[in-house]
Protein backbone atom coordinates (compact mmCIF):
# COMPACT_ATOMS: atom_id res chain seq x y z
CA UNK A 1 0.00 0.00 0.00
CA UNK A 2 1.70 3.64 -0.80
CA UNK A 3 1.10 6.96 0.69
CA UNK A 4 -2.73 6.93 -0.21
CA UNK A 5 -3.80 3.63 0.54
CA UNK A 6 -4.41 3.20 -2.93
CA UNK A 7 -3.25 -0.30 -4.10
CA UNK A 8 -0.32 -0.05 -6.31
CA UNK A 9 1.46 -3.62 -7.89
CA UNK A 10 5.10 -3.47 -7.74
CA UNK A 11 6.52 -5.91 -10.23
CA UNK A 12 8.00 -9.30 -8.95
CA UNK A 13 9.29 -12.27 -10.44
CA UNK A 14 6.04 -14.00 -9.69
CA UNK A 15 3.39 -12.91 -12.70
CA UNK A 16 0.21 -11.48 -11.79
CA UNK A 17 -3.38 -12.92 -12.48
CA UNK A 18 -5.34 -10.23 -14.07
CA UNK A 19 -8.71 -9.46 -15.59
CA UNK A 20 -9.34 -7.22 -17.42
CA UNK A 21 -12.77 -6.18 -18.84
CA UNK A 22 -13.91 -4.03 -21.64
CA UNK A 23 -17.15 -2.40 -22.15
CA UNK A 24 -19.31 -2.11 -25.47
CA UNK A 25 -18.02 1.44 -26.36
CA UNK A 26 -14.17 0.29 -26.34
CA UNK A 27 -15.12 -2.47 -28.45
CA UNK A 28 -17.37 -0.52 -30.88
CA UNK A 29 -15.03 -0.78 -34.25
CA UNK A 30 -12.58 -2.46 -35.74
CA UNK A 31 -9.94 -0.27 -34.39
CA UNK A 32 -11.29 0.39 -31.03
CA UNK A 33 -10.46 -3.66 -30.94
CA UNK A 34 -7.15 -3.21 -32.11
CA UNK A 35 -6.54 -0.58 -29.43
CA UNK A 36 -8.02 -3.25 -26.63
CA UNK A 37 -5.64 -5.85 -28.45
CA UNK A 38 -2.47 -3.47 -28.02
CA UNK A 39 -3.41 -2.62 -24.37
CA UNK A 40 -3.96 -6.54 -23.70
CA UNK A 41 -0.97 -7.54 -25.40
CA UNK A 42 1.21 -5.37 -23.38
CA UNK A 43 0.14 -6.17 -19.95
CA UNK A 44 0.55 -9.79 -21.34
CA UNK A 45 4.33 -9.24 -22.74
CA UNK A 46 5.01 -7.97 -19.19
CA UNK A 47 4.67 -11.48 -18.19
CA UNK A 48 1.64 -10.93 -16.51
CA UNK A 49 -1.53 -13.90 -17.16
CA UNK A 50 -4.50 -12.19 -18.71
CA UNK A 51 -7.97 -13.51 -18.85
CA UNK A 52 -9.99 -10.37 -20.58
CA UNK A 53 -14.13 -10.30 -20.54
CA UNK A 54 -15.86 -8.23 -23.21
CA UNK A 55 -19.27 -7.35 -23.54
CA UNK A 56 -21.01 -6.73 -27.19
CA UNK A 57 -19.89 -4.06 -29.34
CA UNK A 58 -22.11 -0.72 -28.27
CA UNK A 59 -25.40 -0.76 -29.55
CA UNK A 60 -25.51 -4.36 -30.10
CA UNK A 61 -27.27 -6.02 -27.43
CA UNK A 62 -30.15 -3.31 -27.63
CA UNK A 63 -30.38 -4.16 -31.27
CA UNK A 64 -30.64 -7.63 -30.72
CA UNK A 65 -33.55 -7.15 -27.80
CA UNK A 66 -35.27 -4.79 -30.66
CA UNK A 67 -35.33 -7.55 -33.17
CA UNK A 68 -36.76 -10.52 -30.69
CA UNK A 69 -39.54 -8.26 -29.98
CA UNK A 70 -40.90 -8.24 -33.57
CA UNK A 71 -41.78 -11.59 -32.77
CA UNK A 72 -42.31 -11.82 -28.75
CA UNK A 73 -43.93 -9.57 -26.25
CA UNK A 74 -43.36 -12.30 -23.78
CA UNK A 75 -40.78 -12.08 -20.97
CA UNK A 76 -37.12 -13.27 -21.27
CA UNK A 77 -37.20 -16.68 -22.43
CA UNK A 78 -34.61 -19.11 -23.56
CA UNK A 79 -34.63 -18.07 -26.66
CA UNK A 80 -34.30 -14.27 -25.78
CA UNK A 81 -30.77 -15.35 -23.60
CA UNK A 82 -29.87 -17.48 -27.24
CA UNK A 83 -30.03 -14.31 -28.92
CA UNK A 84 -28.89 -11.76 -26.76
CA UNK A 85 -25.92 -13.80 -26.29
CA UNK A 86 -24.44 -13.30 -29.66
CA UNK A 87 -23.41 -10.01 -29.20
CA UNK A 88 -20.71 -10.93 -26.81
CA UNK A 89 -19.96 -14.24 -28.74
CA UNK A 90 -18.91 -11.84 -31.82
CA UNK A 91 -16.99 -9.60 -29.85
CA UNK A 92 -14.91 -12.41 -28.25
CA UNK A 93 -14.50 -13.78 -31.64
CA UNK A 94 -13.35 -10.36 -33.20
CA UNK A 95 -11.01 -9.50 -29.92
CA UNK A 96 -9.23 -13.16 -30.27
CA UNK A 97 -8.59 -12.50 -33.69
CA UNK A 98 -7.30 -8.62 -33.26
CA UNK A 99 -4.65 -10.22 -30.21
CA UNK A 100 -3.30 -13.21 -32.56
CA UNK A 101 -2.62 -10.60 -35.64
CA UNK A 102 -0.09 -9.59 -32.90
CA UNK A 103 1.47 -12.59 -32.48
CA UNK A 104 -0.61 -13.51 -28.37
CA UNK A 105 -1.67 -16.88 -28.33
CA UNK A 106 -5.02 -16.58 -27.12
CA UNK A 107 -7.97 -18.94 -25.88
CA UNK A 108 -11.66 -18.10 -26.51
CA UNK A 109 -14.35 -18.96 -23.89
CA UNK A 110 -18.47 -18.61 -24.09
CA UNK A 111 -19.89 -18.24 -20.85
CA UNK A 112 -20.41 -21.86 -20.63
CA UNK A 113 -16.95 -22.74 -22.04
CA UNK A 114 -15.10 -20.89 -18.77
CA UNK A 115 -18.22 -22.99 -16.73
CA UNK A 116 -19.73 -20.20 -15.79
CA UNK A 117 -22.97 -21.94 -14.12
CA UNK A 118 -26.25 -19.54 -13.64
CA UNK A 119 -30.04 -20.45 -12.29
CA UNK A 120 -32.49 -20.60 -15.04
CA UNK A 121 -34.20 -16.60 -14.43
CA UNK A 122 -33.81 -16.30 -17.82
CA UNK A 123 -32.32 -12.32 -18.68
CA UNK A 124 -31.35 -11.60 -15.21
CA UNK A 125 -30.04 -15.16 -14.31
CA UNK A 126 -27.34 -15.28 -11.48
CA UNK A 127 -24.21 -16.68 -11.26
CA UNK A 128 -24.10 -20.52 -9.08
CA UNK A 129 -20.40 -21.25 -9.65
CA UNK A 130 -17.70 -21.12 -11.56
CA UNK A 131 -15.68 -24.09 -12.57
CA UNK A 132 -12.48 -22.17 -13.62
CA UNK A 133 -10.56 -25.13 -14.26
CA UNK A 134 -10.10 -24.15 -18.67
CA UNK A 135 -9.31 -20.65 -17.99
CA UNK A 136 -6.76 -20.83 -15.66
CA UNK A 137 -5.42 -23.91 -17.23
CA UNK A 138 -5.10 -21.61 -21.07
CA UNK A 139 -3.35 -18.74 -18.18
CA UNK A 140 -1.00 -21.26 -17.18
CA UNK A 141 -0.18 -22.27 -20.66
CA UNK A 142 1.02 -18.61 -21.24
CA UNK A 143 -2.44 -18.18 -23.32
CA UNK A 144 -4.71 -15.16 -23.29
CA UNK A 145 -8.37 -15.87 -22.08
CA UNK A 146 -10.70 -14.18 -24.09
CA UNK A 147 -14.26 -14.70 -22.21
CA UNK A 148 -17.28 -13.86 -23.41
CA UNK A 149 -19.74 -11.54 -20.78
CA UNK A 150 -22.77 -11.14 -20.00
CA UNK A 151 -23.53 -14.92 -20.37
CA UNK A 152 -23.49 -18.42 -18.74
CA UNK A 153 -25.33 -21.81 -19.11
CA UNK A 154 -28.03 -23.58 -16.62
CA UNK A 155 -26.66 -26.93 -15.11
CA UNK A 156 -28.79 -28.92 -18.14
CA UNK A 157 -26.93 -26.34 -20.66
CA UNK A 158 -29.21 -23.36 -21.02
CA UNK A 159 -27.78 -20.34 -22.61
CA UNK A 160 -28.54 -17.75 -19.88
CA UNK A 161 -27.86 -14.04 -19.42
CA UNK A 162 -27.30 -12.16 -16.05
CA UNK A 163 -28.53 -8.14 -16.81
CA UNK A 164 -27.93 -5.59 -18.63
CA UNK A 165 -24.72 -4.47 -17.52
CA UNK A 166 -23.40 -7.63 -16.86
CA UNK A 167 -20.45 -7.87 -18.04
CA UNK A 168 -18.65 -5.93 -15.02
CA UNK A 169 -20.26 -8.85 -12.77
CA UNK A 170 -18.46 -11.64 -15.43
CA UNK A 171 -15.40 -9.76 -14.95
CA UNK A 172 -15.31 -9.97 -11.07
CA UNK A 173 -17.09 -13.36 -10.58
CA UNK A 174 -14.33 -14.69 -12.84
CA UNK A 175 -11.61 -12.92 -11.29
CA UNK A 176 -12.37 -14.41 -7.62
CA UNK A 177 -13.02 -17.51 -9.43
CA UNK A 178 -9.68 -18.01 -10.94
CA UNK A 179 -7.98 -15.89 -7.79
CA UNK A 180 -7.01 -13.15 -9.63
CA UNK A 181 -5.12 -10.44 -8.13
CA UNK A 182 -6.84 -7.92 -9.37
CA UNK A 183 -9.63 -6.72 -11.59
CA UNK A 184 -9.95 -3.82 -14.09
CA UNK A 185 -12.94 -2.71 -15.21
CA UNK A 186 -12.31 -0.56 -18.89
CA UNK A 187 -14.93 1.76 -19.82
CA UNK A 188 -15.74 4.95 -21.90
CA UNK A 189 -14.96 7.52 -18.79
CA UNK A 190 -11.87 7.70 -16.89
CA UNK A 191 -13.42 6.45 -13.38
CA UNK A 192 -16.26 6.96 -11.14
CA UNK A 193 -17.15 10.70 -10.46
CA UNK A 194 -19.39 12.60 -8.06
CA UNK A 195 -22.13 12.32 -10.85
CA UNK A 196 -22.47 10.85 -14.67
CA UNK A 197 -20.42 13.24 -16.33
CA UNK A 198 -22.15 13.30 -19.33
CA UNK A 199 -24.90 15.40 -17.04
CA UNK A 200 -22.98 17.04 -14.77
CA UNK A 201 -19.65 18.17 -16.63
CA UNK A 202 -17.59 19.47 -13.79
CA UNK A 203 -17.99 16.08 -11.58
CA UNK A 204 -15.39 14.92 -10.09
CA UNK A 205 -13.36 11.72 -10.37
CA UNK A 206 -12.85 9.83 -7.54
CA UNK A 207 -9.45 7.97 -6.95
CA UNK A 208 -11.13 5.89 -3.91
CA UNK A 209 -14.67 5.00 -3.31
CA UNK A 210 -15.70 2.14 -0.18
CA UNK A 211 -17.59 -1.15 -1.73
CA UNK A 212 -20.39 -0.03 0.14
CA UNK A 213 -20.31 3.60 -1.27
CA UNK A 214 -19.95 1.80 -4.68
CA UNK A 215 -22.86 -0.73 -3.84
CA UNK A 216 -25.21 2.01 -3.04
CA UNK A 217 -24.17 4.31 -5.82
CA UNK A 218 -24.33 1.13 -8.97
CA UNK A 219 -27.89 -0.02 -7.37
CA UNK A 220 -29.19 3.80 -7.56
CA UNK A 221 -28.70 4.00 -10.86
CA UNK A 222 -24.97 4.92 -11.16
CA UNK A 223 -24.71 2.69 -14.68
CA UNK A 224 -19.95 2.56 -14.42
CA UNK A 225 -20.88 -0.76 -12.69
CA UNK A 226 -23.30 -3.63 -12.28
CA UNK A 227 -23.76 -3.52 -8.74
CA UNK A 228 -24.06 -7.44 -8.42
CA UNK A 229 -20.05 -6.87 -9.40
CA UNK A 230 -19.22 -4.73 -6.72
CA UNK A 231 -21.64 -6.73 -4.25
CA UNK A 232 -19.24 -10.18 -5.61
CA UNK A 233 -15.55 -7.97 -5.23
CA UNK A 234 -16.53 -6.81 -1.06
CA UNK A 235 -17.11 -10.38 -0.41
CA UNK A 236 -13.87 -11.58 -2.29
CA UNK A 237 -11.98 -8.69 -1.28
CA UNK A 238 -10.90 -8.58 -4.81
CA UNK A 239 -8.50 -5.31 -6.11
CA UNK A 240 -11.39 -3.53 -8.29
CA UNK A 241 -10.39 -0.82 -10.46
CA UNK A 242 -12.42 1.20 -12.90
CA UNK A 243 -10.51 3.19 -15.81
CA UNK A 244 -10.38 4.79 -19.48
CA UNK A 245 -9.85 2.33 -22.11
CA UNK A 246 -8.82 5.67 -24.13
CA UNK A 247 -6.58 7.26 -21.87
CA UNK A 248 -4.02 6.00 -19.07
CA UNK A 249 -4.99 7.55 -15.95
CA UNK A 250 -5.02 6.00 -12.33
CA UNK A 251 -9.01 5.79 -12.22
CA UNK A 252 -11.21 4.90 -9.51
CA UNK A 253 -10.13 2.30 -6.63
CA UNK A 254 -12.80 0.12 -5.23
CA UNK A 255 -11.78 -0.17 -1.23
CA UNK A 256 -12.74 -1.25 1.70
CA UNK A 257 -13.83 1.22 4.43
CA UNK A 258 -10.70 0.68 6.65
CA UNK A 259 -8.68 1.85 3.77
CA UNK A 260 -10.75 4.88 2.96
CA UNK A 261 -10.70 6.79 6.37
CA UNK A 262 -11.47 10.31 5.03
CA UNK A 263 -14.95 9.23 3.54
CA UNK A 264 -16.72 12.31 2.66
CA UNK A 265 -20.20 13.01 3.82
CA UNK A 266 -21.53 12.93 0.46
CA UNK A 267 -19.78 10.95 -2.14
CA UNK A 268 -22.15 11.19 -5.67
CA UNK A 269 -25.59 11.44 -6.81
CA UNK A 270 -26.93 9.31 -9.04
CA UNK A 271 -30.32 9.11 -11.77
CA UNK A 272 -32.43 6.51 -12.47
CA UNK A 273 -35.13 6.69 -14.79
CA UNK A 274 -35.74 2.98 -15.53
CA UNK A 275 -38.12 2.87 -12.62
CA UNK A 276 -42.43 3.40 -12.98
CA UNK A 277 -44.62 4.10 -10.06
CA UNK A 278 -47.82 2.19 -9.76
CA UNK A 279 -50.40 3.74 -7.05
CA UNK A 280 -53.13 1.69 -5.62
CA UNK A 281 -56.36 3.69 -4.76
CA UNK A 282 -58.38 2.96 -1.93
CA UNK A 283 -56.72 0.11 0.20
CA UNK A 284 -58.83 -1.08 2.58
CA UNK A 285 -56.80 -0.28 6.12
CA UNK A 286 -56.57 -3.71 8.11
CA UNK A 287 -54.11 -6.02 9.15
CA UNK A 288 -52.27 -7.81 5.92
CA UNK A 289 -53.47 -6.28 3.30
CA UNK A 290 -50.07 -4.75 2.09
CA UNK A 291 -48.56 -8.33 2.80
CA UNK A 292 -51.28 -9.67 0.47
CA UNK A 293 -50.43 -7.29 -2.11
CA UNK A 294 -46.91 -7.90 -2.08
CA UNK A 295 -46.82 -11.23 -2.07
CA UNK A 296 -47.62 -12.39 -5.30
CA UNK A 297 -45.27 -9.43 -6.90
CA UNK A 298 -42.13 -10.77 -4.80
CA UNK A 299 -43.04 -14.32 -6.16
CA UNK A 300 -42.61 -12.76 -9.39
CA UNK A 301 -38.89 -11.87 -9.46
CA UNK A 302 -40.04 -8.14 -9.53
CA UNK A 303 -37.95 -5.69 -7.44
CA UNK A 304 -39.96 -3.04 -5.48
CA UNK A 305 -38.03 -0.35 -4.35
CA UNK A 306 -39.50 2.85 -2.62
CA UNK A 307 -42.74 2.11 -1.01
CA UNK A 308 -45.13 4.64 0.24
CA UNK A 309 -48.15 4.13 2.07
CA UNK A 310 -51.02 7.09 3.66
CA UNK A 311 -53.67 6.56 5.89
CA UNK A 312 -56.72 9.03 5.47
CA UNK A 313 -59.11 9.13 8.11
CA UNK A 314 -62.07 6.85 6.27
CA UNK A 315 -59.96 3.64 6.78
CA UNK A 316 -58.77 3.68 3.34
CA UNK A 317 -54.77 3.77 2.08
CA UNK A 318 -53.13 5.06 -0.62
CA UNK A 319 -50.11 2.43 -1.78
CA UNK A 320 -47.93 3.69 -3.90
CA UNK A 321 -44.25 1.95 -5.17
CA UNK A 322 -41.89 1.76 -7.68
CA UNK A 323 -40.50 -1.09 -10.15
CA UNK A 324 -38.33 -1.61 -12.63
CA UNK A 325 -40.05 -0.28 -15.98
CA UNK A 326 -38.98 -3.32 -17.86
CA UNK A 327 -41.99 -5.32 -15.08
CA UNK A 328 -44.46 -2.69 -14.96
CA UNK A 329 -46.65 -4.71 -17.29
CA UNK A 330 -46.29 -7.74 -15.18
CA UNK A 331 -46.65 -5.48 -11.76
CA UNK A 332 -49.64 -3.64 -13.04
CA UNK A 333 -51.08 -7.27 -13.95
CA UNK A 334 -50.45 -8.61 -10.04
CA UNK A 335 -51.49 -5.42 -8.25
CA UNK A 336 -54.51 -5.92 -10.29
CA UNK A 337 -55.14 -8.93 -9.13
CA UNK A 338 -54.47 -7.84 -5.60
CA UNK A 339 -56.39 -5.14 -5.89
CA UNK A 340 -59.41 -6.51 -6.47
CA UNK A 341 -59.20 -9.58 -3.91
CA UNK A 342 -58.19 -7.56 -1.06
CA UNK A 343 -61.17 -4.92 -2.36
CA UNK A 344 -59.07 -2.19 -3.11
CA UNK A 345 -59.75 1.25 -5.97
CA UNK A 346 -58.23 1.13 -8.99
CA UNK A 347 -54.53 0.84 -10.17
CA UNK A 348 -52.45 3.50 -11.85
CA UNK A 349 -49.22 3.30 -13.16
CA UNK A 350 -46.49 6.25 -14.92
CA UNK A 351 -43.47 6.01 -16.08
CA UNK A 352 -42.56 9.67 -16.30
CA UNK A 353 -40.94 9.70 -13.05
CA UNK A 354 -36.90 9.52 -11.56
CA UNK A 355 -35.46 8.50 -8.91
CA UNK A 356 -32.58 11.14 -7.69
CA UNK A 357 -29.92 10.02 -5.04
CA UNK A 358 -27.43 11.05 -2.90
CA UNK A 359 -24.79 8.52 -1.35
CA UNK A 360 -22.28 8.42 1.12
CA UNK A 361 -20.64 7.09 4.14
CA UNK A 362 -20.49 10.03 5.97
CA UNK A 363 -24.32 10.41 6.04
CA UNK A 364 -24.26 7.67 9.43
CA UNK A 365 -22.57 10.63 11.83
CA UNK A 366 -24.26 13.80 9.77
CA UNK A 367 -28.12 14.56 10.38
CA UNK A 368 -29.48 16.89 8.35
CA UNK A 369 -28.84 15.49 4.69
CA UNK A 370 -31.93 15.19 3.39
CA UNK A 371 -33.13 18.51 4.94
CA UNK A 372 -30.39 19.71 2.57
CA UNK A 373 -31.50 18.31 -0.36
CA UNK A 374 -35.21 19.39 -0.32
CA UNK A 375 -34.19 22.52 0.47
CA UNK A 376 -32.24 23.04 -2.63
CA UNK A 377 -34.73 21.18 -4.78
CA UNK A 378 -37.64 23.18 -3.36
CA UNK A 379 -35.32 26.76 -4.55
CA UNK A 380 -35.81 25.41 -7.81
CA UNK A 381 -39.29 24.49 -7.94
CA UNK A 382 -38.85 20.58 -7.83
CA UNK A 383 -41.84 18.72 -6.05
CA UNK A 384 -40.88 15.43 -4.54
CA UNK A 385 -43.28 12.56 -5.00
CA UNK A 386 -41.59 9.89 -2.71
CA UNK A 387 -38.79 9.63 -0.42
CA UNK A 388 -36.77 6.94 0.78
CA UNK A 389 -33.76 6.35 2.62
CA UNK A 390 -31.09 4.19 4.43
CA UNK A 391 -27.95 4.44 6.76
CA UNK A 392 -25.82 5.96 3.66
CA UNK A 393 -28.35 7.04 0.73
CA UNK A 394 -31.26 9.63 0.42
CA UNK A 395 -33.58 9.31 -2.87
CA UNK A 396 -36.30 10.76 -3.68
CA UNK A 397 -38.68 10.73 -7.23
CA UNK A 398 -39.30 13.35 -9.25
CA UNK A 399 -40.93 14.14 -12.59
CA UNK A 400 -38.72 13.42 -14.85
CA UNK A 401 -38.69 16.27 -17.09
CA UNK A 402 -36.32 17.55 -13.38
CA UNK A 403 -33.92 14.60 -13.59
CA UNK A 404 -30.86 16.30 -15.27
CA UNK A 405 -31.69 19.63 -13.44
CA UNK A 406 -32.24 17.74 -10.03
CA UNK A 407 -29.12 16.53 -10.58
CA UNK A 408 -26.77 19.04 -11.28
CA UNK A 409 -28.40 21.29 -8.53
CA UNK A 410 -27.71 18.61 -5.82
CA UNK A 411 -24.08 18.40 -7.29
CA UNK A 412 -23.63 21.91 -6.38
CA UNK A 413 -25.77 21.80 -3.28
CA UNK A 414 -23.45 19.68 -1.62
CA UNK A 415 -19.97 20.98 -3.11
CA UNK A 416 -18.87 18.09 -5.07
CA UNK A 417 -17.32 19.96 -8.08
CA UNK A 418 -13.58 19.66 -8.72
P1 LIG B 1 -19.47 -0.01 -20.51
O1 LIG B 1 -20.12 -0.20 -21.82
O2 LIG B 1 -18.00 0.21 -20.59
O3 LIG B 1 -19.86 -1.06 -19.51
P2 LIG B 1 -21.41 1.80 -19.37
O4 LIG B 1 -22.10 2.67 -20.37
O5 LIG B 1 -22.13 0.63 -18.85
O6 LIG B 1 -19.99 1.40 -19.99
O7 LIG B 1 -20.94 2.68 -18.11
C1 LIG B 1 -20.17 3.84 -18.30
C2 LIG B 1 -21.08 5.06 -18.27
O8 LIG B 1 -21.59 5.21 -16.95
C3 LIG B 1 -20.39 6.37 -18.54
O9 LIG B 1 -20.30 6.63 -19.91
C4 LIG B 1 -21.25 7.38 -17.78
O10 LIG B 1 -22.10 8.10 -18.64
C5 LIG B 1 -22.10 6.53 -16.86
N1 LIG B 1 -22.06 6.96 -15.46
C6 LIG B 1 -23.16 7.10 -14.67
N2 LIG B 1 -22.82 7.52 -13.47
C7 LIG B 1 -21.48 7.65 -13.44
C8 LIG B 1 -20.53 8.06 -12.45
N3 LIG B 1 -20.92 8.40 -11.22
N4 LIG B 1 -19.22 8.06 -12.78
C9 LIG B 1 -18.82 7.69 -14.01
N5 LIG B 1 -19.67 7.31 -14.98
C10 LIG B 1 -20.98 7.29 -14.73
N1 LIG C 1 -23.91 -6.36 -23.60
C1 LIG C 1 -24.67 -6.37 -22.36
C2 LIG C 1 -25.54 -5.13 -22.24
O1 LIG C 1 -25.53 -4.29 -23.12
C3 LIG C 1 -23.79 -6.55 -21.14
C4 LIG C 1 -22.85 -5.42 -20.84
O2 LIG C 1 -22.64 -4.51 -21.64
O3 LIG C 1 -22.27 -5.44 -19.74
O4 LIG C 1 -26.27 -5.01 -21.30
MG1 LIG D 1 -21.59 -1.32 -18.34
Amino acid sequence: MNSTNVPTYQRTNVPLVVVQKYGGTSVAGVERIRAVAKRVAAQAREGDRVAVVVSAMAGETDRLIKLGREFTAEPMSRELDLLMATGEQTSVALLSLALRELGIETETFLGFQAGIVTDENHGRARIERIDAEPVRTALESGKVAVVAGFQGATKQGAITTIGRGGSDTSAVALAAAIGADRCEIFTDVDGVHTADPRIVPGARLLPKITYEEMMELADAGAKVLHSRCVEIAARYRMPLVVRSSFTDGEGTWVVPEEEHMEGAIVSGITCNTGEAKVAIRRVPDRAGVTAAIFAPIAKAGINVDLIIQNVSEDGYTDLTFTAPKEDLRRAMTLAENAAREVAAGRVEAAGDIAKISVVGLGMRSHAGVAHRMFEALAKEGIAIQMIGTSEIKVSIVIDIKYAELAVRVLHEAFGLAA
